[in-house]
């Protein structure tokens, strides 16, 4: 059966034909250009002009609908790329080969693999829009982006200058009962405290400290877990040991679940005072961290470092900023500041400690910035930072915000949310480009994105659907 039969009878029709053709031509990141090809086709046979750029994105220009001609132009976003992920049993060519869709009463999904929902949905309800000519709208300013899963990088390339519309709606969440109004802007932060030896190595011991259980540093950095090179640094900063390598952490963008140290002392001593260590701190630990574990085993010789290189490297990790800085006063419960420890190493002659930055207000990020830097050289560090990415930052004015919850509870029958999230989108890079732009971001119930178990709920799609072309009509 082909994607188009799969979906045949299941509505809304015209979004799930052009959705099961998108299912159809490969477009993992990176992979693109063939489904840009196939969105501008469609384009310019429905009476539109759609021009490319050398990032691979798509910027396609839709006449006003009748009456409509002199009202300001709207732009629909969304991307074009997939994550591809599929199961260990699971043969596919993700270059080449389709995707399989599987019609499951009202969930749509693929065969063992990811679905692309994320965001080949909103690609086809712009396009179906496209297609509807019985559809009142202003002119449209229709923006696929490129490449949005391995770092926004369409989306940043994108020239913005050509791009007229005041109102922004991103068809890229998955939480159909919400309305995002804004997100966090970030950056890496990499610290490098320079280090020195003693020469002669030394009997040493390793202590790991692991169990705990970590998160993603933007949704979940609220949720008191501890940092796993954090709670070592603290431990050991007390005990009689010298110090030959602190080590933690698998990325900067998430919260270090374990963390290890080699360290020369008295191994029976550092065992107990780690020990009553562990006990005091699970005590205390969010229920996710009560089964953390400290254990004491022995290495290879090792040279310590000097007594005030390790001051430095326990002093800058137990002393630098971490975790939640600041909540929002205008979004209950919103994050909108934090930062994370998230990657520590040790190499021959320096210390690296790496972090990520968030905040939803651009000048806090940058305040933030400022302090671990003060923090850094004041034990001797330096400061690199990179991946900038900047902040869609809540307005209280926000027409179209207003529109789209009051048109969604009209239409659905029961109101929506509004919320802002802790990590990035790219509406935080049109609201730079664009200059603040009135924006919002919405989309249809999916679960599990980025799994082979991504899911979407296509009586979600009906309801977003009809959702937005009323927005439309209504501007
Ligand atoms: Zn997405």
């Amino acid at each position: 059966m082909t994607n188009r039969e799969t979906v045949q009878n299941a509505e809304p029709r015209d979004v799930l034909a052009i959705f099961a053709d998108l299912a159809s031509i490969p477009h993992g990141s990176g992979n693109t250009a063939k489904v840009r090809d196939y969105c501008r086709d469609f384009a310019e046979r429905h009476g539109c002009t759609a021009v490319g750029d050398d990032a691979g994105n798509l910027v396609i220009r839709v006449p006003a609908s009748a009456g409509y001609e002199g009202h300001a132009p709207v732009m629909l976003q969304g991307h074009l790329d997939m994550v591809c992920e599929k199961t260990a049993d699971k043969t596919i060519d993700f270059l080449n080969d389709p995707l399989t869709l599987v019609l499951d009463g009202d969930e749509l999904h693929a065969d063992r693999t990811t679905l692309g929902g994320d965001d080949g949905i909103a690609v086809a309800m712009i396009l179906a829009i496209i297609a509807d000519k019985s559809l009142a709208h202003p002119p449209l300013e229709a923006v696929f982006t490129t490449d949005e899963e391995t770092g926004m990088c369409g989306a940043a390339a994108l020239d913005c200058s050509v791009l007229k519309s005041r109102m922004l709606i991103n068809l890229d969440s998955e939480e159909e009962s919400t309305v995002w109004v804004a997100c966090a802007g970030g950056m890496r932060a990499d610290v490098t405290l320079p280090l020195t030896f003693e020469a002669e190595a030394r009997p040493a011991c390793r202590v790991t400290l692991g169990g705990l259980a970590g998160g993603h540093s933007g949704s979940e950095i609220d949720k008191g877990r501890q940092n796993a090179t954090r709670l070592l640094a603290t431990a050991l900063k007390p005990l009689p040991v010298r110090l030959c390598s602190l080590e933690g952490g698998l990325a900067d963008n998430a919260i270090p679940r374990e963390a290890s140290a080699v360290v020369c002392g008295d191994t029976e001593a550092i065992s107990a005072a780690l020990a009553a260590f562990a006990d005091e701190i699970r005590a205390d630990a969010c229920a996710e961290d009560k089964n953390l574990t400290v254990t004491v085993a022995p290495t290879a010789p090792a040279r310590p470092m000097t007594e005030d290189a390790a001051a430095r490297v326990l002093g800058f990790v137990t002393g630098a900023p971490n975790g939640v800085q600041a909540m929002s006063r205008d979004i209950e419960g919103l994050v909108q500041t934090s930062l994370n420890l998230g990657i520590a190493r040790t190499g021959d002659s320096a210390q690296t400690v790496s972090f990520s930055l968030r905040s939803s207000v651009g000048e806090e990020k940058e305040a933030l910035y400022r302090e671990l830097c003060a923090c850094a050289q004041a034990f001797g560090g330096t400061v690199s930072r990179y991946g900038d990415y900047p902040a869609w930052e809540y307005s209280e004015h926000s027409p179209l915000r207003e529109l789209y919850a009051r048109t969604y509870e009209r239409v659905v029958g029961r109101p929506c949310a509004v919320k802002a999230i802790h990590a990035g989108l790219e509406c935080g890079i049109f609201y730079e480009k664009m200059n603040a732009p009135d924006s919002i971001s919405v989309g249809p119930d999916m679960r599990d994105i980025h799994t082979p178990q991504e899911t979407l709920f296509l009586p979600s799609v009906r309801r977003v659907y009809a959702v937005v072309k009323e927005v439309l009509c209504a501007l």
